[in-house]
């Protein structure tokens, strides 16, 4: 691959940090042992490893080893959060609160949900990509069983008041989920401070593993009840069977440990280089930016441009810079970008617009060029439409 090319789509995925990789490699060789083979070394060696593992990942979050699940990623952790408590809870109702800027992984599952009777309010935002409080509150039931926002946006890296939600669900006595795959090792999470009792995890946008994440499930005030989607070996106190992955558990554990390490310096310098790039690009005319100013992940700034064409936009740039318009999933298709929709941005808009995902490895001599490339871009481009 060309190793010009500069990548700045951290939110799809980042690359395996090699710390990560070398905590890994043992454990598929050497100590390749089936955590639950308990009557010999090999097995005492692997389950040791996800011990540790999940009191890392546990204590990253303020949690107990055991409210950690293991799962393939945040899409699995958010289908079994949503199904597992609608399942689980269905005597007590059938409503279910979301917000119209999740990901796909979250509003696809309350969809399924809806097909089979279920009721669900999408919450929409404000301009800014925040949810409403108030527009929350009105929004629950009697019969109201699970409100689920995400802790931050995949696209426009909006953060939601998590600790405001946590306090409105805990008084009303409702579960309250929220995806934090963006959000996990980039800003501080407390599951017991914000009162989050769901809390979906991936390692790959952290510099860990693909195929690999967890959810958090409260055990204690109040316990909440989950009802598997997985059945088989009764791994995982029987919410999610399925041989449990040692290297990549081992990989996830590494990566959140070092996210947490460099969380502080690392917030303040992808902070300053999305500056750095907002900068250059709103000398340009008619660039508008998406989602709240500074209520946002470090490494995101999500910008539209008038009087481009979005297509053309990414084709231009295709050859310095990996970015997307939207998300990852929904560029493939040709509507506009759910979340930009729903922020009132215009079809037009919302299709020519940029996501930049701003990562560990990328540098300021980078970004520099980026924002010199998307000028050029954008003129060029209008120099021809108009
Ligand atoms: C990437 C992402 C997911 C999906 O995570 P996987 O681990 O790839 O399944 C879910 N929600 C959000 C907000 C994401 O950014």
């Amino acid at each position: 691959m060309n190793q010009e090319l500069i990548y700045l789509d951290a939110h799809a995925t980042t690359p395996v940090e090699p710390r990560v990789l070398d905590a890994m490699l043992p454990f598929f060789t050497q100590h390749f042992g089936n955590p639950s083979s308990l009557t010999h070394a090999y097995g005492w060696e692997a389950a040791a490893a996800v011990k540790q593992a999940r009191e890392t990942l546990a204590a990253a979050i303020n949690a107990s080893p055991e409210e950690i699940i293991f799962t393939s990623g945040a899409t699995e952790a958010n289908n079994l959060a949503i199904k597992g408590v609608a399942e689980a809870y269905f005597a007590h109702g059938n409503h279910i609160v979301t917000v119209q800027t999740e990901h796909r992984a979250v509003l696809d599952p309350c969809q399924y949900l809806e097909s089979l009777g279920f009721e669900v309010t999408y919450l929409p935002v404000q301009p800014d990509g925040l949810i409403d409080l108030n527009e929350l509150e009105s929004a629950i039931r009697p019969e109201t069983v699970l409100v689920s926002v995400m802790a931050a946006n995949n696209e426009i890296g909006v953060l939601q008041p998590l600790a405001d939600i946590g306090a409105l669900c805990q008084a009303r006595e409702i579960v309250f989920h929220t995806d934090a795959a963006q959000a996990l090792g980039k800003i501080p999470l407390d599951v017991r401070a914000a009162n989050v009792h769901l809390m979906s995890m991936t390692a790959h946008k952290l510099y860990g593993p693909k195929g690999i994440g967890a959810l958090y499930v409260r055990r204690r005030q109040p316990r909440v009840q989950l009802a598997a989607q997985l059945h088989g070996g009764g791994q995982e106190r029987g919410l999610r069977s399925g041989t449990l992955y040692t290297p990549q558990i081992v990989g996830f554990a590494k990566a959140v440990e070092l996210g947490l390490a460099l969380m502080e310096p690392e917030a303040k310098r992808l902070s300053q280089l999305r500056q750095r790039l907002w900068q250059q690009l709103s000398q340009l005319p008619q660039v508008y930016l998406n989602g709240h100013l500074t209520q946002r992940l470090p490494g995101n700034l999500n910008v539209s441009f008038e009087q481009v064409d979005g297509q053309a936009l990414l084709l231009g740039l295709r050859s310095v810079v990996a970015l997307s318009s939207g998300s990852a999933c929904s560029s493939e298709k040709t509507t506009p970008s759910h979340v930009l929709s729903a922020l009132g941005r215009s079809e037009s808009l919302a299709y020519a617009s940029l996501r930049f995902g701003i990562g560990r490895f990328n540098t300021a001599e980078e970004i520099d060029r980026v924002a010199n490339a998307v000028i050029e871009t954008v003129r060029s481009l209008r120099q021809i439409t108009v």
